[in-house]
Protein backbone atom coordinates (compact mmCIF):
# COMPACT_ATOMS: atom_id res chain seq x y z
CA UNK A 1 0.00 0.00 0.00
CA UNK A 2 1.13 3.58 -0.97
CA UNK A 3 1.33 5.70 2.20
CA UNK A 4 0.38 9.69 0.62
CA UNK A 5 1.48 12.72 2.97
CA UNK A 6 -0.34 15.65 2.25
CA UNK A 7 -0.98 19.12 3.44
CA UNK A 8 -4.15 19.90 4.40
CA UNK A 9 -6.25 21.18 1.70
CA UNK A 10 -9.99 20.74 0.20
CA UNK A 11 -8.49 17.35 -1.89
CA UNK A 12 -6.82 16.12 0.94
CA UNK A 13 -9.82 16.40 2.77
CA UNK A 14 -12.33 14.94 0.17
CA UNK A 15 -9.90 11.79 0.29
CA UNK A 16 -9.86 11.76 3.90
CA UNK A 17 -13.81 12.08 3.82
CA UNK A 18 -13.39 8.97 1.22
CA UNK A 19 -10.95 6.95 3.13
CA UNK A 20 -12.76 7.50 6.60
CA UNK A 21 -16.43 6.14 4.93
CA UNK A 22 -14.81 3.50 3.51
CA UNK A 23 -14.18 2.29 7.11
CA UNK A 24 -10.18 3.25 6.18
CA UNK A 25 -7.57 5.07 8.42
CA UNK A 26 -6.25 8.06 8.47
CA UNK A 27 -3.48 9.74 10.37
CA UNK A 28 -3.72 13.88 11.19
CA UNK A 29 -1.68 16.30 13.17
CA UNK A 30 -3.26 17.45 16.69
CA UNK A 31 -1.48 20.10 19.21
CA UNK A 32 -0.47 17.59 21.26
CA UNK A 33 0.45 14.58 18.87
CA UNK A 34 -0.73 12.92 15.62
CA UNK A 35 -3.45 10.63 15.81
CA UNK A 36 -4.52 7.61 13.83
CA UNK A 37 -8.47 8.24 13.08
CA UNK A 38 -11.06 5.50 12.16
CA UNK A 39 -15.02 6.18 11.95
CA UNK A 40 -15.93 6.25 15.56
CA UNK A 41 -19.57 4.05 14.69
CA UNK A 42 -17.63 1.70 13.17
CA UNK A 43 -16.49 -1.87 14.64
CA UNK A 44 -14.38 -3.15 11.32
CA UNK A 45 -13.05 0.66 11.22
CA UNK A 46 -11.91 0.81 15.14
CA UNK A 47 -10.53 -3.01 14.91
CA UNK A 48 -8.30 -1.87 12.21
CA UNK A 49 -6.54 0.83 14.55
CA UNK A 50 -5.81 -1.52 17.31
CA UNK A 51 -4.68 -4.30 14.86
CA UNK A 52 -2.16 -1.83 12.46
CA UNK A 53 -0.94 -0.33 15.96
CA UNK A 54 -0.16 -3.70 17.43
CA UNK A 55 -1.60 -2.24 20.11
CA UNK A 56 -3.88 -3.77 23.53
CA UNK A 57 -7.09 -4.51 22.85
CA UNK A 58 -8.38 -3.63 26.43
CA UNK A 59 -6.82 -0.05 25.81
CA UNK A 60 -9.75 2.39 25.40
CA UNK A 61 -9.59 4.78 22.46
CA UNK A 62 -10.20 8.83 22.33
CA UNK A 63 -12.74 10.25 20.30
CA UNK A 64 -12.20 13.70 18.62
CA UNK A 65 -14.83 16.28 17.37
CA UNK A 66 -15.07 19.70 16.21
CA UNK A 67 -16.00 22.35 18.21
CA UNK A 68 -18.89 23.26 17.25
CA UNK A 69 -19.91 19.42 18.05
CA UNK A 70 -22.37 18.99 20.37
CA UNK A 71 -20.89 16.55 23.02
CA UNK A 72 -24.56 15.33 24.82
CA UNK A 73 -25.25 13.27 21.33
CA UNK A 74 -22.10 10.87 22.67
CA UNK A 75 -22.33 11.44 26.70
CA UNK A 76 -24.09 12.26 29.60
CA UNK A 77 -24.57 12.96 33.16
CA UNK A 78 -21.88 15.77 32.22
CA UNK A 79 -21.32 17.53 35.67
CA UNK A 80 -21.37 21.44 36.25
CA UNK A 81 -17.35 21.66 37.13
CA UNK A 82 -17.15 19.73 33.65
CA UNK A 83 -18.80 22.31 31.89
CA UNK A 84 -16.88 25.35 33.36
CA UNK A 85 -13.76 23.28 32.14
CA UNK A 86 -14.97 22.50 28.90
CA UNK A 87 -15.27 26.33 28.59
CA UNK A 88 -11.94 27.29 29.92
CA UNK A 89 -10.06 24.92 28.23
CA UNK A 90 -11.38 23.50 25.05
CA UNK A 91 -10.71 23.56 22.57
CA UNK A 92 -7.36 22.07 23.66
CA UNK A 93 -5.19 19.25 25.04
CA UNK A 94 -8.03 18.13 27.76
CA UNK A 95 -9.89 14.52 27.05
CA UNK A 96 -12.74 14.33 29.55
CA UNK A 97 -14.28 10.99 30.55
CA UNK A 98 -18.17 10.88 30.74
CA UNK A 99 -20.57 8.26 30.62
CA UNK A 100 -21.55 6.86 27.38
CA UNK A 101 -24.78 7.09 25.34
CA UNK A 102 -23.22 4.20 23.71
CA UNK A 103 -23.77 5.94 20.26
CA UNK A 104 -19.80 4.74 18.95
CA UNK A 105 -18.69 1.57 18.84
CA UNK A 106 -18.31 -0.47 21.87
CA UNK A 107 -14.60 -1.17 20.61
CA UNK A 108 -13.78 2.10 21.12
CA UNK A 109 -14.22 2.05 24.93
CA UNK A 110 -13.20 -1.26 25.10
CA UNK A 111 -16.63 -2.66 26.78
CA UNK A 112 -16.56 0.15 29.40
CA UNK A 113 -19.21 2.43 30.04
CA UNK A 114 -17.97 5.34 29.52
CA UNK A 115 -16.33 7.16 26.47
CA UNK A 116 -13.19 9.97 26.28
CA UNK A 117 -13.61 12.72 24.01
CA UNK A 118 -11.18 15.00 22.88
CA UNK A 119 -12.10 18.62 20.96
CA UNK A 120 -8.31 19.28 19.84
CA UNK A 121 -7.48 23.15 18.96
CA UNK A 122 -4.74 22.43 16.31
CA UNK A 123 -6.29 24.26 12.72
CA UNK A 124 -5.75 21.37 11.11
CA UNK A 125 -7.01 18.97 12.85
CA UNK A 126 -10.27 21.23 13.33
CA UNK A 127 -10.58 21.34 9.48
CA UNK A 128 -10.40 17.78 9.65
CA UNK A 129 -12.70 16.77 12.04
CA UNK A 130 -15.32 19.43 10.65
CA UNK A 131 -14.96 18.48 7.15
CA UNK A 132 -15.90 14.98 8.28
CA UNK A 133 -18.39 15.85 10.15
CA UNK A 134 -18.24 12.09 12.69
CA UNK A 135 -16.89 11.30 15.71
CA UNK A 136 -13.11 10.02 15.14
CA UNK A 137 -11.69 7.67 17.10
CA UNK A 138 -7.85 7.98 17.46
CA UNK A 139 -4.95 6.82 19.43
CA UNK A 140 -1.30 8.21 18.75
CA UNK A 141 -0.15 7.56 15.49
CA UNK A 142 2.48 5.31 16.28
CA UNK A 143 3.03 1.32 16.86
CA UNK A 144 2.24 0.33 19.42
CA UNK A 145 5.03 0.84 22.44
CA UNK A 146 7.52 3.06 20.28
CA UNK A 147 7.50 6.81 21.13
CA UNK A 148 4.32 8.92 19.91
CA UNK A 149 4.96 11.02 16.27
CA UNK A 150 5.34 14.42 16.63
CA UNK A 151 5.42 15.10 12.75
CA UNK A 152 3.92 13.38 9.79
CA UNK A 153 7.38 11.87 9.27
CA UNK A 154 7.25 10.10 12.19
CA UNK A 155 3.90 8.46 11.86
CA UNK A 156 5.52 7.67 8.18
CA UNK A 157 8.48 6.14 9.59
CA UNK A 158 6.43 3.18 11.68
CA UNK A 159 3.13 3.54 10.00
CA UNK A 160 4.65 3.88 6.31
CA UNK A 161 2.94 1.10 3.99
CA UNK A 162 0.08 0.25 6.39
CA UNK A 163 -2.73 3.18 6.32
CA UNK A 164 -3.10 4.88 3.02
CA UNK A 165 -3.07 8.87 4.32
CA UNK A 166 -1.20 11.20 6.31
CA UNK A 167 -2.13 14.83 6.44
CA UNK A 168 0.66 17.43 6.94
CA UNK A 169 0.09 19.78 9.57
CA UNK A 170 3.52 20.22 10.36
CA UNK A 171 5.19 19.78 13.77
CA UNK A 172 2.92 19.43 16.68
CA UNK A 173 3.30 22.26 19.39
CA UNK A 174 2.19 20.33 22.88
CA UNK A 175 4.00 17.59 22.08
CA UNK A 176 3.09 15.32 25.19
CA UNK A 177 -0.41 13.52 24.92
CA UNK A 178 -3.24 15.57 25.92
CA UNK A 179 -4.34 15.37 29.74
CA UNK A 180 -7.00 12.54 30.78
CA UNK A 181 -9.17 13.50 33.23
CA UNK A 182 -12.05 11.54 34.81
CA UNK A 183 -15.41 13.59 34.98
CA UNK A 184 -17.96 10.78 35.73
CA UNK A 185 -17.45 11.55 39.78
CA UNK A 186 -18.22 14.89 42.11
CA UNK A 187 -14.45 16.27 41.28
CA UNK A 188 -12.84 15.78 38.37
CA UNK A 189 -10.05 13.41 38.70
CA UNK A 190 -6.89 13.43 36.47
CA UNK A 191 -6.01 9.50 35.21
CA UNK A 192 -3.26 10.94 33.25
CA UNK A 193 -1.30 14.03 33.06
CA UNK A 194 -0.67 16.58 30.28
CA UNK A 195 -0.10 20.14 29.07
CA UNK A 196 -3.61 21.12 31.11
CA UNK A 197 -2.19 20.32 34.76
CA UNK A 198 -3.89 19.32 38.02
CA UNK A 199 -3.55 22.83 39.30
CA UNK A 200 -5.64 24.53 36.28
CA UNK A 201 -8.25 21.96 36.43
CA UNK A 202 -8.28 23.06 40.07
CA UNK A 203 -8.21 26.51 39.39
CA UNK A 204 -11.65 26.15 37.54
CA UNK A 205 -13.40 23.09 38.87
CA UNK A 206 -12.92 24.35 42.58
CA UNK A 207 -10.98 20.91 43.40
CA UNK A 208 -9.37 18.18 41.30
CA UNK A 209 -7.68 14.57 42.35
CA UNK A 210 -4.59 12.91 40.95
CA UNK A 211 -5.46 9.05 40.34
CA UNK A 212 -2.24 6.67 41.35
CA UNK A 213 -2.61 2.97 40.13
CA UNK A 214 -2.74 0.95 43.34
CA UNK A 215 -1.64 -2.90 43.06
CA UNK A 216 -4.44 -5.51 43.35
CA UNK A 217 -6.95 -2.99 42.15
CA UNK A 218 -8.87 -2.42 38.76
CA UNK A 219 -7.40 0.10 36.48
CA UNK A 220 -9.23 3.19 35.96
CA UNK A 221 -7.45 4.26 32.96
CA UNK A 222 -6.48 0.97 31.37
CA UNK A 223 -3.36 2.62 29.38
CA UNK A 224 -1.37 3.00 32.31
CA UNK A 225 -0.63 -0.50 32.79
CA UNK A 226 1.50 -0.29 29.22
CA UNK A 227 4.86 0.64 28.94
CA UNK A 228 4.85 3.17 25.97
CA UNK A 229 7.11 5.79 24.34
CA UNK A 230 10.51 3.45 24.64
CA UNK A 231 12.87 4.77 21.87
CA UNK A 232 14.58 1.96 20.23
CA UNK A 233 18.10 2.07 21.64
CA UNK A 234 19.52 1.70 25.15
CA UNK A 235 18.53 4.49 27.89
CA UNK A 236 19.68 5.42 30.66
CA UNK A 237 17.82 8.40 33.41
CA UNK A 238 19.41 10.55 36.57
CA UNK A 239 17.66 12.63 38.30
CA UNK A 240 18.25 16.70 37.92
CA UNK A 241 20.49 16.41 41.51
CA UNK A 242 22.91 13.56 40.04
CA UNK A 243 23.24 14.86 36.40
CA UNK A 244 27.21 15.01 37.31
CA UNK A 245 26.73 11.02 37.47
CA UNK A 246 24.78 11.67 33.94
CA UNK A 247 27.62 13.82 32.58
CA UNK A 248 30.20 10.86 34.09
CA UNK A 249 28.81 7.86 32.20
CA UNK A 250 28.82 9.48 29.14
CA UNK A 251 31.86 10.28 28.82
CA UNK A 252 32.64 6.68 29.51
CA UNK A 253 30.00 5.84 27.16
CA UNK A 254 32.35 7.32 24.90
CA UNK A 255 35.46 6.37 25.80
CA UNK A 256 33.47 2.71 25.02
CA UNK A 257 33.25 3.36 21.38
CA UNK A 258 29.47 3.82 21.83
CA UNK A 259 27.52 6.49 20.24
CA UNK A 260 26.73 8.00 23.00
CA UNK A 261 24.06 11.64 23.75
CA UNK A 262 22.87 13.42 26.76
CA UNK A 263 18.97 14.50 26.89
CA UNK A 264 18.79 17.06 28.75
CA UNK A 265 17.44 20.75 28.87
CA UNK A 266 19.59 23.98 27.80
CA UNK A 267 20.84 24.52 31.48
CA UNK A 268 22.22 21.19 31.50
CA UNK A 269 23.56 21.05 28.40
CA UNK A 270 25.78 24.42 28.90
CA UNK A 271 26.56 23.75 32.31
CA UNK A 272 28.61 20.18 30.73
CA UNK A 273 29.34 21.90 27.07
CA UNK A 274 28.64 17.56 25.86
CA UNK A 275 29.21 17.24 22.30
CA UNK A 276 26.28 15.01 21.59
CA UNK A 277 23.31 16.14 23.22
CA UNK A 278 19.47 15.69 22.66
CA UNK A 279 18.74 19.79 24.09
CA UNK A 280 15.05 20.05 25.25
CA UNK A 281 15.06 23.65 25.39
CA UNK A 282 14.30 25.82 29.00
CA UNK A 283 10.86 26.70 29.14
CA UNK A 284 8.20 24.07 30.66
CA UNK A 285 6.38 24.22 27.46
CA UNK A 286 9.16 23.95 24.86
CA UNK A 287 10.83 20.46 26.98
CA UNK A 288 7.24 19.38 26.92
CA UNK A 289 7.26 20.03 22.57
CA UNK A 290 10.53 18.94 21.95
CA UNK A 291 10.50 15.72 24.18
CA UNK A 292 9.38 12.89 21.55
CA UNK A 293 11.00 14.65 18.60
CA UNK A 294 14.46 14.45 20.90
CA UNK A 295 13.75 10.69 21.98
CA UNK A 296 13.04 9.86 18.38
CA UNK A 297 16.19 11.52 16.62
CA UNK A 298 18.01 9.97 19.91
CA UNK A 299 17.29 6.51 18.44
CA UNK A 300 18.53 7.27 14.50
CA UNK A 301 21.70 8.99 16.13
CA UNK A 302 22.66 6.94 19.26
CA UNK A 303 23.52 3.95 21.16
CA UNK A 304 22.59 4.82 24.18
CA UNK A 305 20.50 7.62 25.66
CA UNK A 306 21.72 9.17 28.73
CA UNK A 307 19.22 11.10 30.06
CA UNK A 308 19.34 13.82 32.97
CA UNK A 309 15.76 15.04 34.76
CA UNK A 310 14.25 18.00 34.64
CA UNK A 311 14.85 20.39 37.97
CA UNK A 312 11.15 21.12 38.35
CA UNK A 313 9.30 18.82 39.02
CA UNK A 314 5.79 20.18 39.33
CA UNK A 315 2.57 21.29 36.57
CA UNK A 316 3.70 20.76 32.96
CA UNK A 317 6.93 18.66 34.27
CA UNK A 318 4.29 16.10 36.16
CA UNK A 319 3.78 14.71 32.18
CA UNK A 320 6.93 15.26 30.78
CA UNK A 321 8.50 13.10 33.41
CA UNK A 322 5.99 10.64 33.74
CA UNK A 323 6.75 10.43 29.81
CA UNK A 324 10.90 10.46 30.30
CA UNK A 325 10.65 7.61 33.27
CA UNK A 326 8.80 5.28 30.91
CA UNK A 327 11.08 6.06 27.96
CA UNK A 328 13.88 6.01 29.55
CA UNK A 329 13.53 4.56 33.17
P1 LIG B 1 -3.63 7.26 23.45
O1 LIG B 1 -4.68 7.64 22.49
O2 LIG B 1 -2.67 6.24 22.93
O3 LIG B 1 -2.96 8.49 23.97
O4 LIG B 1 -4.35 6.57 24.68
C1 LIG B 1 -5.59 7.04 25.18
C2 LIG B 1 -5.57 7.08 26.66
O5 LIG B 1 -6.86 7.45 27.14
C3 LIG B 1 -5.20 5.76 27.32
O6 LIG B 1 -4.32 6.00 28.40
C4 LIG B 1 -6.55 5.24 27.82
O7 LIG B 1 -6.41 4.42 28.94
C5 LIG B 1 -7.30 6.53 28.12
N1 LIG B 1 -8.75 6.34 27.97
C6 LIG B 1 -9.45 6.26 26.83
N2 LIG B 1 -10.75 6.03 27.06
C7 LIG B 1 -10.90 5.94 28.40
C8 LIG B 1 -12.01 5.71 29.27
N3 LIG B 1 -13.22 5.51 28.79
N4 LIG B 1 -11.76 5.68 30.60
C9 LIG B 1 -10.52 5.89 31.08
N5 LIG B 1 -9.43 6.11 30.32
C10 LIG B 1 -9.61 6.13 28.98
MG1 LIG C 1 -0.50 6.35 22.45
Amino acid sequence: METKILPIDSRSLQLAEKLLSEGKLVAFPTETVYGLGADARNDEAVKLIYATKGRPSDNPLIVHVDKDYDIAQLVTDIPDYAKLLAKAFLPGPLTMVYKSRGVVSPVVSCGLDTLAVRVPSHKGAQQFLKFVGMPVAAPSANLSKHVSPVTAQHVYSDLGGRIELILDGGKCSGGIESTVLDCTGCVPCVLRSGLVTRDMIARVAGECDEYHMVEGERVRSPGMKYKHYSPRCATALYDYAHREEAFKAYKNCLAEGRRAYMLCDSGVAEQFGARYVLELGRSENEIAANLYDKLREGERLADIIIAVAPEKQDGVMVGVMNRLSKACG
